[in-house]
């Protein structure tokens, strides 16, 4: 931090990078990033784990412009593309363009929020992934999309661990058989699998969610059915619960209000 503070002072414009950071270091999104990252990386040394937990953007509701300075500050906060998660195609499609900048950190976009049958051309312009499958039907509808677009897609299947009827997702008795089935499409590459979690604030509830989808990931990578190994990444976790989240194995945790403030 203080090596990017003390490049402001100089003639920055002879330094691409830091004329950006000028800009992130202003914003009240940096504070708030270094705090998520230290919440998450104390959080996974208490857990006892040595390897490292994603934080994925969860955007929604967010300008393009808020989008993009949140990139750019988390870009100079951790090494590797910034992961931003869309809750609706219509708000990806809308800063799409603001974010192919090339003054843009490096980043990926995922569908995190349900999605319509009409709407997967606009999101496969814009998205490297979905973590929201939960039918074979639309499964097999983005399998020929893509098959159609000579692309490859990253697939989380998501499964209801929390038995909420008004959550979406596959019931967890019923993951096994649809990841084995998007494990057979070509161009979908599983991934891993996505929940959210039991509204509570008891921890034993919602760990017991969480942990029941660690268990079918590994069930599911271990099937040895074709497609399926590389289901390893848990989708688990947001702003009031990463903790308990990052204990029971999540690979990603998903924050908004964390870094944006609380939505309108
Ligand atoms: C809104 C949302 C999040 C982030 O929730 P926060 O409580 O704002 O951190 C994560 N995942 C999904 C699917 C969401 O809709």
């Amino acid at each position: 931090m203080s090596v990017i503070v003390a490049g402001i002072s100089l003639n920055v414009s002879a330094y691409p990078l830091l004329e950006r950071c000028k800009v992130t270091v202003m914003s009240p999104i940096y504070d708030s990033l270094q705090r998520i990252l230290e919440r998450i990386d104390s959080a996974r040394q208490r857990a006892g784990r040595s390897d490292q937990v994603g934080l994925m953007l969860a955007v929604k509701t967010q300008t393009p412009q808020t989008i993009v300075q949140a990139t750019n500050a988390l870009a100079t906060l951790r090494p590797g593309p910034v992961v931003l998660g869309h809750n609706r195609v219509q708000e990806m499609v809308a800063s799409g363009p603001a974010l192919a900048e090339p003054e843009v950190a490096a980043h990926q976009m995922r569908l995190i929020g349900p999605l319509q049958h009409n709407k997967i051309n606009h999101m496969l312009r814009w998205a490297d992934g979905i973590e929201t499958i939960a039918s074979l039907e639309l499964a097999n509808r983005l399998e020929a999309a893509c098959q159609r677009q000579e692309r490859q897609l990253d697939v989380m299947v998501q499964v209801n661990v929390s038995d909420e009827e008004t959550k979406s997702g596959v019931s967890p008795e019923a993951a096994l058989d649809l990841a084995c089935q998007v494990g057979e499409l070509k161009c979908l590459n599983l991934i891993g699998l996505m929940t959210i979690g039991l509204n509570s604030s008891q921890e034993a509830p919602v760990r017991a969610g969480y942990a029941r989808l660690r268990e079918l990931a590994q069930e599911i990578a271990a099937s040895g059915a074709p497609g399926t190994a590389a289901c390893t990444q848990l989708s688990m976790g947001m702003t009031n619960d990463i903790e308990w989240a990052i204990a029971e194995g999540s690979t990603q945790v998903r924050v908004g209000r964390a870094v944006f403030g609380e939505r309108n």
